[in-house]
């Protein structure tokens, strides 16, 4: 069995064929999904999608909505994170790619904050959206009492950088970028780390694998970045979807 373990399948871009896209991940070896659902207007929509069987959902407010954010949407991510299938808070974090003023870094790390503190009142793992930011992302987790358990989503940074992060306990998301030919850090970050220390996700319909290069991604394509660390780590296909299949199922406690 395989796990997509971030999706995002309540994108525009799958609403006309959201069911074969899923039945095509099934056929496929992908058994289950967790929808990421960011964006406050999107809540509704990915709770419906997780209604159905084997997909989960994650809710969360995007360190690039940090500015839109309302007491409104504060209050109702509450609700939502307490919803049977949500089996994590994310992705939240934040994202110093786009320009961005101080006021705007504040208010991401206060949205974070606010973030992290639900996720422990309610006990559940967080996804966390670091674009290059590692640094404060990392200072903020050592400077709480407790840190949770999570997934640092999309990682694709240097071995050095990996290793801070997984000495906090967390794992690193792995995705399509890795099966690009200059992706040299992120191959030789998978190359090194331990095979407890990884998970496999999509991000769909973003960051499609190089065989679906410029394509929409989709949850089955998952199977080319398993491949991909197979292939860097000169190891079985069945022993990394293992592995990482078992660190997503603990992790999230599907
Ligand atoms: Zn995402």
């Amino acid at each position: 069995m395989i796990i997509d373990t971030h999706a995002h399948l309540s994108d525009e871009k799958f609403d006309t064929d959201k069911n074969v896209v899923i039945e095509r991940a099934f056929n496929a070896g992908v058994k289950k999904i967790i929808e990421i659902s960011c964006e406050p207007q999107y809540w509704d929509k990915a709770l419906e999608l997780s209604k159905r069987d084997n997909i989960f959902v994650a809710f969360g407010i995007h360190p690039n909505y940090a500015e839109k954010v309302s007491t409104e949407d504060y209050k109702k991510i509450e609700f939502f994170i307490q919803e049977k299938k949500c089996v994590a808070v994310g992705e939240i974090g934040l994202d110093y790619h786009y320009d961005f003023s101080e006021q705007t870094a504040v208010l991401q790390k206060e949205l974070f904050s606010i973030q992290l503190k639900l996720a422990s009142k309610f006990s559940k793992p967080v996804i966390v959206h670091s674009r290059e930011a590692n640094e404060d992302v990392v200072s903020i987790f050592k400077a709480l009492k407790v840190i949770p358990k999570g997934v640092i989503h999309c990682f694709s940074g240097t071995p050095q950088q990996a290793k801070k992060f997984v000495d906090l306990g967390f794992l690193l998301g792995i995705d399509g970028p890795l099966t690009y030919k200059k992706s040299e850090a992120l191959k030789q970050t998978v190359l090194e780390a331990e095979l407890s220390s990884l998970l496999v996700e999509t991000d769909c319909p973003y960051l499609s694998p190089q065989k679906y290069r410029g394509q929409r991604n989709e949850p089955s394509y998952v199977v080319e970045t398993l491949k991909e660390i197979a292939a860097i780590k000169n190891i079985f296909f069945e022993e990394v979807s293992k592995s990482t299949t078992q660190n997503a199922l603990e992790l999230f406690n599907l």
